[in-house]
């Protein structure tokens, strides 16, 4: 069956669970330092090593952060709250437990807000957001007889955010990562890193015939390593499951890997009936109450986030939806942008400057506009000149940037001026340069003259030689013309 097909009989359910590393100092529950990328078990003390008679101690960082994410995806914050354990043995687990939070998430309810590319907004509602702890690294393909063992990531706070199952498309379940990676970002709580698995995404997937109310059996796909495969897994799976149900062969519930490079999933374990995590609350972290004025405060601290910008950009500044989705796609972006737009309400040519030039420098050098020479205010002194007549459009975008990466901290208009790139504002000294053209060139003028307007360009190349590109092109093709009739 090819999608098509399947998506005329069946619907799809998904529901995702984001893992998110918090780029705290220091882990959830104690003073090892949160880093990747150590040596292997150099982040280690005796709590992350799990030693009997080693006490937790809570980050309140973790705290702020889980606020932070739960104002921007307009939560309810739980003000009463505790810790639990989830008991399960594992290698890389060296107390026996997790220390999470079950019965009172940080955060219920919320919503991620996504644009489809059919124009069509939608809201996905969040289940919940809940603070936990990493567990430590197994590493199986180092060594080929045993299993390393890594414990500098054991303890790292993580934040779980889970939706509730109402995805229905691959394409709904990929702008919803990334929407939630760019407001990680934003919030600077997490680097979003999917490869290095600072950000890692589970997708619980079933299908149900078109209009059914009772959804089909789950399997969930782990640690989807790109927001593309996230998508890729899904478009997969929806086919597998939809040729199971047409055999009349039960879904199993599993948990199942993706594999990249063939873009299909295979079976990793079967899902027993309920894992017994014999939850119950963690003894040694006390319970946490939060006031009004914790969560006033740190509302006061949020910085702006993309949605709103997006909103600025489009009906203040009078943007397109793409510019605006452009310039907030990424956070270093937004943010130069404003700094350019402290000093012109040119909005429209700040931005064409940063998506245009900007932006294949960027990519050139392979740099984040954070490491970009030209300061922002001499982008918005190049917007100036070009938007005075001061410098022809063209003169600037291909000469004066150049000057300006060579030369990032000298303003635009003393490198202009050094050049000789200044227009040649004086029209009386313009109109004797045509008028020596004409002289000059008395063929083309009588063509010219006689309505062949293709000549134009002919005549803008000779001005343009003659004026060393400073001439304004819009008042070299009024004064042509108006010159020509004299001849
Ligand atoms: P678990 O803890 O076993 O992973 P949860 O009930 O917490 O189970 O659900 C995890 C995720 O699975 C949630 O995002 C939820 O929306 C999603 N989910 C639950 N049932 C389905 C289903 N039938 N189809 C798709 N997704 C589902
Ligand atoms: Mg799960």
């Amino acid at each position: 069956m090819d999608l098509k097909e399947v998506l005329n009989k069946y619907e799809l359910v998904v529901g995702i669970e984001i893992h998110a590393q918090l780029n705290t100092e220091s882990k959830a529950y104690c003073s090892d330092k949160n880093e990747f990328g150590q040596v292997p078990n150099t982040l280690i003390s005796p709590i992350s090593l799990g030693h009997p008679g080693t006490l937790p101690m809570f980050n309140e960082k973790v705290l702020e952060h889980a606020i932070k994410l739960g104002i921007a995806c307009k939560c309810n914050i739980t003000k009463m709250m505790h810790f639990d354990r989830k008991n399960y043995f594992y290698a890389d687990l060296p107390k026996g437990y997790q220390i999470t939070q079950d019965q009172t998430p940080i955060c219920r309810g919320g919503h991620i807000d996504v644009k489809l590319k059919n124009g069509e907004e939608k809201s996905i509602e969040l289940t919940r957001i809940h603070m936990e702890e990493d567990s430590g690294k197994s590493i199986h393909d180092l060594d080929p007889f045993n299993t390393l063992i890594d414990l500098n990531r054991a303890g790292v706070p993580l934040l779980e955010i889970v939706t509730e199952p109402v995805i229905k498309s691959s394409e709904e379940a990929y702008q919803y990562v990334s929407e939630i990676r760019k407001l990680l970002r934003y919030l600077d709580i997490c680097d979003g890193n999917m490869e290095e698995g600072s950000m890692r995404c589970d997708v619980n997937i079933s299908i149900m015939l078109k209009g059914s109310k009772e959804f089909g059996q789950r399997v969930e796909i782990k640690n989807l390593n790109s927001i593309r495969n996230v998508q890729r897994s899904i478009d997969y799976e929806i086919i597998r499951h939809a040729e199971l149900l047409e055999k009349n062969i039960k879904i199993d519930p599993e948990t199942r890997t993706f594999d990249a490079p063939s873009g299909s999933t295979k079976a990793m374990r079967t899902k027993e009936a309920a894992h017994d995590y014999r939850y119950f609350p963690e003894p040694d972290l006390n319970p946490i109450s939060l006031s009004n004025e914790f969560i006033n405060k740190m509302k006061s601290k949020m910085p702006e986030l993309p949605n709103e910008l997006f909103k600025k950009y489009t009906s203040k500044l009078g943007l397109s939806d793409y510019d605006a989705n452009n310039l907030t796609e990424h956070k270093e972006i937004a943010n130069y942008f404003e700094k350019v737009i402290e000093h012109t309400t040119n909005y429209k040519s700040a931005t064409n400057w940063i998506m245009g030039s900007i932006k294949s420098i960027l990519n050139q050098q392979a740099i984040s506009i954070n490491e970009f020479q030209i300061p922002a205010k001499h982008i918005s002194e190049l917007i100036k000149m070009i938007d005075e007549n001061k410098i022809s459009h063209s003169l600037a975008n291909q000469k004066l940037f150049d000057e300006m990466m060579t030369h990032p901290t000298i303003d635009p208009l003393s490198l202009a001026k050094k050049n000789n790139w200044i227009s040649k504002e004086d029209e009386g000294e313009l109109e004797e340069i045509i008028k020596n053209i004409f002289i000059k060139n008395p063929s083309e003028t009588e063509r010219f003259k006689s309505g062949e307007k293709k000549l134009t360009g002919f005549f803008m190349g000779q001005i343009m030689k003659a004026t060393k590109g400073t001439a304004n092109p819009k008042t070299v093709v009024q004064l042509i013309n108006q010159i020509i009739k004299e001849f």
